[in-house]
C-alpha cells in the first residue's frame, strides 16, 4: 500500500504548507539580504563602500563590517532567525554549516543578541574532519571561513525558526583553498583579466567580464516508503539490485508528459521556496525515464549561480520529504533506466552588456564572437582530459558513454551553420553555402554567420546552443564549481594566446578584421579535430575519435590523474587558480571519494545479498523441497549455489584491498575487482527476484518504485 501517497492531499503536504499558486513577484528574493535590502538598511556611506568593494572584488574593510553585520542580524532576527552560519563548500560537492546562536552572555546572567563584523567576516569551524587531501595536517587542523560579499546572505526557514546563511570561502591558516568556491572566484578573475585585455585589442573596452552559468538539473522523485525499504538507496543513493521491470522507458510516454499532481505540487513548493531565496527557476518538465524530472534556472554569474545550484539541490531534497517523496540526485539510481545529468550552460558577458558568445547583429560583434568562440575551441581541445576529469565521479561511470549521456570522449558540436562559417574561413572562400539565416558581416573578407541558434545535437558533450556553450557531461549530484573553474581557467589561457597573436598582427599594421580572421583560421586548423557534429553515441565516432587522437578516459580512475598532469599544473599555476599542492589535494580527495563510494556500495551489496536476498531465496528453496517440483527445485537450487559462491567472492574482494602502493592503485582495484564482483552478485540476485515469490522478496521492485507516483 502506498501510504505516503494516500496521505498526501493537494491541500497540504506533511507540514500543511503546499501552495498551488505560482510564486508571486512580491515574495521573490524576500529571504535574501539583497542589494535592495542593503540599500534600505545600511547607512548611505556604508552601502556605497560595500557596493564598491563587491564591484571590485576586494576584501571588506573591518570598519565597514560591524555596520553590515549589525544590519544583517537585525534583518535576519526580524524574520525569525536565531542562529547564523558560515555556509561553505568543502571538497565534497555538498555544503557545510555550523550554526551559532546570535545570543551571547552579558555577564549579569542575561543574554544579548550580537553579531560583530568579525564574526561576519571570519569564522573558524573545527575543520579537522573535512577532506583536505593533505593540505591540513592534524596539528594545524584549523580552517577559516571568510565571507564572500559577492554572493548574498540568505535565510533558510522552517516552521520552527530561521537560519541566516552567509556564503563563505574556506581556507587553511596558510591561505590554501580548502573549498570549491575560492578556485572558482580566482578563475573568474583570471578569465576577466584575459578577456578585458583581448577586448581592448579588439576595440571594445570593458572593465569586467563575468562568466555565466545556467544549469539544467535532472533528478528522480520516488515515494519515500520504497526508499526506506531499500537500504541500498538509503545508504548509497542508488539501487544495487533490481530486475528490469516489464515496462521501462520504451514507450516514451513519460518524456514531457503531464506531471503527476503530487509531483507538481512538490515542484511548485520547491520553486516558491527557491524564489524567496532569489533563485530564478525558469523551467520544469518530465524527463526520459519514468519518475525522472528536470528543473532549470535563468543563468547568473558563475559564483552566485553555483551557490544557487547548491541551494537548489538542498531545497529540492528537503521539500520532497514534505510530500512523502524522496529526491534522488544520484547519477544512476536505476540500472537499465536513464540516469541523471546536469547541463552546464556557460558564457561570458561584459559589464557593458555584451554576451561574447552571441554572434550578434553587426560585423563588429561577429568579430568578437569569432574570436571568443575560437578561444573556447582551443581551450577545450587542449585540455579535453582535464574537462573530463572535472566531471568524474563513481556515479558518472555508469552514465558517460552508456547511450544515454555523452561519451567520455570530449568533443564540440558547433551546429552546421557555424561549422560552415569556420570551414569558409579555413578555405578563404569568404562566403559559406548560404542558408537565409546568415547575417551580412560587411567586410567582404568575412563570412556570414548564422543568426539562429545552433542545431540540436543531444549526444554532444559540449555543444554551441546559439549564444552559449552547453557542457553536458556533468553528473546530477555535482557542484558546478569545479567544472566551471576548469572552463574559466583553460579559456582564459586560450584567450591570452589568441590575443597575443592578434596583437602581433595588428602591430605589423594588419587591419583588425584581417588579423582576427588570420588568428581564427590558424586556430581552427590547429584545433578542429575537437569539432564533431555526428552521433556521439555511435561506434564509428569512437573509432574516428581515436584516429583523431582524442582522449577517451572511460572511467574515473582513468580521468582523475589529469588533475595533476603537467599541462594542468602549468595553466592553473600561471593563472593562480590552484597551486600544484592545491591540485594534488583535489586529486587525492577525488580518488579517495571514488574508493570510498565503491567500497560502501560493495559492502552494502554484500550485506543485502547475504542477509536479505539469500534468506528469501533459501526460504523458497525449502518450500520447493517440501512440494518437490523437480524442475523448479533444480532451477532455484542452482541459482542459490551460484549466488552463495558469488557472495563469497564479493566478500573476499571487499576484504582484500591492496594495502600499500598509491591511492590510484587502490582505485583501480576497486574499479575492476570490486566492481565486477558486485555486478556478478547482482546478476544472480536479479534472476532470483524473478522466481522468488513476491511476498518473500524483501526489496520493493523497480515496477513499484518507478511507476507509483
Ligand atoms: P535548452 O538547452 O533546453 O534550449 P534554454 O535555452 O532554456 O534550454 O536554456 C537552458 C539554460 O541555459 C537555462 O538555464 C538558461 O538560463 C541557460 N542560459 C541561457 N543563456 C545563458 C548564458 N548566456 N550563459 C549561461 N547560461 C545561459
Ligand atoms: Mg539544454
Amino acid at each position: 500500500p502506498n501510504v505516503a501517497a494516500a496521505q498526501w492531499s493537494p491541500n497540504g503536504g506533511a507540514l500543511g504548507q503546499a501552495d498551488l499558486t505560482q510564486p508571486s513577484a512580491n515574495v521573490y528574493g524576500e529571504n535574501v539580504f539583497s542589494i535592495a535590502v542593503q540599500r534600505q538598511r545600511l547607512p548611505k556611506g556604508v552601502f556605497k563602500q560595500l557596493e564598491a568593494t563587491i564591484a571590485k572584488g576586494e576584501p571588506l574593510e573591518s570598519s565597514l563590517a560591524d555596520a553590515v553585520a549589525s544590519a544583517m542580524r537585525e534583518w535576519a532576527m526580524e524574520r525569525g532567525a536565531t542562529h547564523y552560519t558560515h555556509w561553505f563548500q568543502p571538497l565534497t560537492n555538498t555544503t557545510a554549516e555550523k550554526h551559532d546562536s546570535f545570543y551571547g552572555p552579558t555577564g549579569d546572567g542575561n543574554a544579548l543578541a550580537e553579531f560583530s563584523g568579525k564574526e561576519l567576516i571570519q569564522g573558524e569551524p573545527d575543520a579537522s574532519s573535512f577532506p583536505s587531501g593533505g593540505l591540513r595536517s592534524t596539528f594545524e587542523a584549523r580552517g577559516y571561513t571568510a565571507w564572500d560579499p559577492s554572493s548574498p546572505a540568505f535565510l533558510l526557514e522552517n516552521p520552527n525558526g530561521a537560519l541566516l546563511c552567509i556564503p563563505t570561502a574556506f581556507t587553511s591558516w596558510s591561505g590554501e583553498a580548502l573549498d570549491n568556491k575560492i578556485p572558482l572566484l580566482r578563475s573568474m578573475d583570471a578569465l576577466s583579466k584575459s578577456a578585458v585585455h583581448a577586448l581592448s585589442i579588439l576595440g571594445e573596452p570593458a572593465e569586467h567580464v563575468f562568466t555565466t552559468v545556467g544549469p539544467e538539473q535532472e533528478y528522480f522523485l520516488i515515494d519515500e516508503q520504497y526508499y526506506f525499504e531499500r537500504p541500498d538507496l538509503v545508504i548509497t543513493g542508488r539501487t544495487l539490485f533490481g530486475a528490469k521491470p516489464p515496462k521501462g522507458q520504451e514507450l516514451d510516454d513519460h518524456y514531457f508528459g503531464s506531471i503527476p499532481e503530487r509531483v507538481l505540487a512538490c515542484m511548485m513548493e520547491t520553486e516558491s521556496e527557491l524564489a524567496r531565496l532569489g533563485v530564478p527557476i525558469k523551467t520544469r518538465h518530465n524527463e526520459v525515464a519514468p519518475a525522472q524530472y528536470e528543473v532549470a534556472p535563468i543563468f547568473e554569474n558563475s559564483n552566485v549561480g553555483s551557490d544557487h545550484q547548491q541551494l537548489t539541490m538542498q531545497i529540492m531534497q528537503n521539500v520532497a520529504r514534505r510530500y512523502g517523496l524522496v529526491c534522488l540526485l544520484h547519477e544512476k539510481p536505476f540500472a537499465g533506466i536513464n540516469g541523471s545529468g546536469k547541463h552546464n550552460n556557460w558564457s561570458m558577458g561584459t559589464d557593458t552588456g555584451i554576451n561574447l558568445l552571441d554572434p550578434g547583429a553587426t560585423p563588429h560583434e561577429n568579430l568578437l564572437f569569432l574570436f571568443f568562440c575560437s578561444a573556447v575551441i582551443q581551450g577545450v581541445n587542449k585540455h579535453q582530459q582535464l574537462l573530463r576529469a572535472s566531471v568524474a565521479n563513481a556515479g558518472q561511470d555508469h552514465r558517460l558513454g552508456a547511450n544515454e549521456a555523452p561519451p567520455a570522449i570530449i568533443s564540440i558540436f558547433l551546429g552546421a551553420d557555424l561549422e560552415k562559417a569556420f570551414l569558409a574561413i579555413e578555405s578563404g572562400s569568404g562566403d559559406a553555402a548560404t542558408p537565409q539565416a546568415y547575417l551580412e558581416m560587411g567586410a567582404s573578407v568575412l563570412p556570414r554567420l548564422p543568426l539562429a541558434g545552433g542545431d540540436r545535437n543531444r549526444t554532444s558533450p559540449f555543444a554551441f546552443t546559439g549564444n552559449k556553450f552547453e557542457f553536458r557531461a556533468l553528473g546530477s549530484s555535482m557542484a558546478l564549481s569545479m567544472p566551471n573553474t576548469v572552463l574559466n581557467t583553460i579559456i582564459a589561457e586560450a584567450i591570452d594566446d589568441l590575443a597575443a597573436k592578434l596583437a602581433g598582427k595588428t602591430s605589423d599594421g594588419v587591419s583588425i578584421e584581417e588579423a582576427v580572421l588570420d588568428v581564427v583560421k590558424a586556430n581552427w586548423v590547429e584545433n578542429k579535430r575537437i569539432v564533431f557534429s555526428g552521433d556521439n553515441y555511435s561506434q564509428e565516432w569512437h573509432d574516428e575519435a581515436e584516429t583523431r587522437g582524442l582522449a577517451n578516459l572511460r572511467q574515473s580512475p582513468d580521468a582523475l590523474p589529469w588533475y595533476v598532469a603537467p599541462s594542468t599544473v602549468a595553466v592553473f599555476e600561471k593563472y593562480e587558480v590552484l597551486s600544484e599542492r592545491e591540485l594534488e589535494s583535489r586529486y587525492e580527495v577525488a580518488v579517495e571519494q571514488y574508493i570510498t563510494t565503491l567500497n560502501i556500495e560493495a559492502e552494502t551489496a554484500a550485506t543485502i545479498a547475504r542477509t536479505m536476498l539469500l534468506p528469501a531465496a533459501v526460504r523458497w528453496l525449502e518450500t520447493l523441497q517440501k512440494v518437490g517440483i523437480a524442475k523448479l527445485l533444480d532451477e532455484t537450487a542452482g541459482l542459490v549455489d551460484e549466488f552463495v559462491d558469488r557472495i563469497f567472492v564479493l566478500e573476499a574482494a571487499n576484504r582484500d584491498h591492496p594495502e600499500d602502493g598509491e591511492l590510484i592503485d587502490e582505485a583501480k582495484y576497486v574499479q575492476t575487482t570490486v566492481f565486477e564482483a558486485m555486478g556478478s552478485v547482482r546478476e544472480i540476485a536479479d534472476k532470483l527476484e524473478r522466481i522468488v515469490p513476491d511476498d518473500l522478496w524483501p526489496l520493493p521492485k523497480y515496477s513499484e518504485i518507478l511507476f507509483i507516483k
